[in-house]
């Protein structure tokens, strides 16, 4: 209020002044340096620079950038707190609307979300949300540690979550604030699905995961590892023998696809699942059998043109391959991996073979892989998903040398988890069908979300999945009342 009573209007932002700030520079580890540890590739703003490059957002009131973010982050809201120096309170603002601020600010492609949209990029470099975001919760959880969960007064009620990664630890996290008992099954000994099993260390700290579990068991969730669901309990005995109210079914879609050509299961032809698991997931967390880093050799074959194969090959690089190359059938304006990744790669010496099509692994008599025999390939006309199609060039078949191999071309869903549930509607591929809304399967007591509903997308859209379903789950449960606190508890 205006001393004279009046409402004082807020201070006009300066717009032009702010566009004329140059986007801050993120310290990176240099390539000689980071192919040797596995250690994060970015080592992240300092706070001054980060309340400078928060600076340059202005505050837009449509926000689009916000509107861009699958669970709609108040991206100038937190950015007007760390502009002022209140990076634990923009922290706090992205923590209203992700459960998981520190990965998302690190592998949300932000070029095709956020900042895709930023106002701020028609004129100049986007503001670098991510960056920001990630340095707010890195920021908070240095300083103050994660924020100690506030828990609702016991309902008595139980959820069971099935699969414990993104999508299942949003469900498990919002839904024991609420008071409700919360058992999480995974098949891992460790939570965290492709978080800890899947996305290499220096993309995403395994230490960032480890930190999220912790706040999660002070919110008394049980984590039963180990465990497949579909094999060793079934969703209808969780329902029917066990005593939950509801299931949540977030088990991804972790099928690598084949390439079905021969010699794929010579020794040394990896699946990149297997492969990213044994190079980057730290040996306490590895079921018996895993601890073996993969074997690359000098030369190593990565096929595929998405994040997957970009992982494979910054980790065969890291592994000791000297020579890696990334064989892709159409060209680089086709790959679906993220432009800073293949960035990276190439900056860490990964040689990058365009228009060409494996067509065998070969072997000498030994048995021992030697090469990848390739066609050239030539682009036509777009297929239905716009991208143009490859088609073989008759007669130019070559051959690659290399000691080792990697197939990531894709993922599928695995049906394991739905022995005996087959009242669960599924589609042709395996996806679970749900009503959008709520997350709801054709089964009432059923809920489902992320990869194994969209098939393999993205970290936020299974958290922001995870989010619906919980509260949709929350409301339902309120429906039926409380039952009595758990014996003990
Ligand atoms: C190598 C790689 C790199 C990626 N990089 C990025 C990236 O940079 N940015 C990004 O946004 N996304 C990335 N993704 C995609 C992202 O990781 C997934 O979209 C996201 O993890 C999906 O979350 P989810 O919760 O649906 O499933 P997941 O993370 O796949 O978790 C599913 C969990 O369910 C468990 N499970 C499966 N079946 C059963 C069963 N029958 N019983 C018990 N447990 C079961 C699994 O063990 C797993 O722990 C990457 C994916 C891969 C494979």
């Amino acid at each position: 209020m205006s001393e004279e009573g009046g409402t004082t209007a807020p201070p006009a932002i300066d717009r032009k002044v702010r566009l004329k700030v140059p986007a801050q520079h993120v310290p990176k580890q240099p390539p000689e340096v980071r192919v040797h540890n596995w250690e994060e590739t970015y080592q992240g703003f300092d706070l001054e620079t980060a309340r400078i490059e928060a600076y340059r957002c202005i505050q837009c009131p449509a926000a689009p950038c916000q509107k861009a973010c699958p669970v709609h982050n108040d991206i100038p809201g937190a950015f007007n707190l760390l502009e002022q120096g209140d990076a634990v309170g923009a922290a706090n603002v992205f923590r209203q609307t992700s459960n998981l601020p520190e990965v998302c600010g690190r592998i949300c492609p932000q070029e095709k979300l956020c900042e895709g949209d930023c106002v701020v990029g028609k004129h100049n470099i986007p503001v670098q949300i991510g960056k920001l975001e990630a340095f707010c919760s890195d920021y908070q959880r240095r300083t103050e540690g994660l924020p100690v969960p506030v828990v609702a007064e016991r309902t008595g009620r139980r959820v069971a979550v099935v699969g414990a990664g993104p999508a299942g630890l949003a469900v498990a996290e919002l839904t024991a604030a609420q008071g409700h008992d919360v058992t999480v099954f995974d098949a891992w000994p460790y939570p965290g699905g492709l978080l800890t099993y899947g996305i290499p260390n220096f993309k995403l700290s395994k230490r960032i995961v480890r930190e999220k579990m912790a706040q999660l068991e002070a919110l008394d969730i049980r984590f039963v590892t180990n465990t497949v669901v579909g094999r060793d309990v079934r969703v209808r005995q969780l329902l029917d023998d066990q005593g939950f109210d509801v299931v949540f079914v977030g088990v991804g879609a972790t099928k690598g696809g084949r390439m079905r050509i021969p010699g794929e299961d010579l020794p040394k032809v990896h699946q990149a699942t297997d492969f990213l698991v044994r190079a980057n997931a730290p040996q306490d967390l590895l079921p018996p059998g895993y601890h073996e880093r993969p074997w690359v050799g000098d030369r190593c074959i990565v096929i595929g043109g998405g994040d997957t194969a970009m992982d494979c090959v910054r980790s065969a690089r890291r592994l000791g391959a000297g020579q890696v190359a990334c064989v892709y059938r159409r060209t680089e304006a086709e790959m679906r991996c993220r432009e800073e990744e293949r960035r990276h790669a190439v900056e860490e010496g990964v040689q990058f073979r365009y228009l060409v099509q494996p067509l065998e692994f070969l072997a000498d008599a030994s048995g021992k892989l030697v090469g990848v025999r390739c066609q050239e390939m030539r682009l036509t006309e777009a297929d239905e998903s716009g991208r143009r199609r490859p088609e073989p060039i008759p007669g130019h078949v070559f051959d690659l040398a290399c000691d080792s191999a990697v197939v990531a071309v894709g993922y599928s869903p695995d049906d394991e988890w739905q022995r005996d549930s087959d009242q669960i509607e599924t589609d042709r591929s395996g996806l679970v069908v749900i009503d959008r809304r709520t997350g709801r399967t054709s089964d009432p007591r059923v809920f489902a979300g992320g990869d194994i509903v969209n098939g393999a997308d993205l970290v936020v859209t299974a958290m922001a999945d995870g989010r619906r379903a919980a509260a949709a789950i929350n409301e339902y449960l309120s429906q039926l009342g409380c039952k009595g606190a758990r014996p003990g508890s």
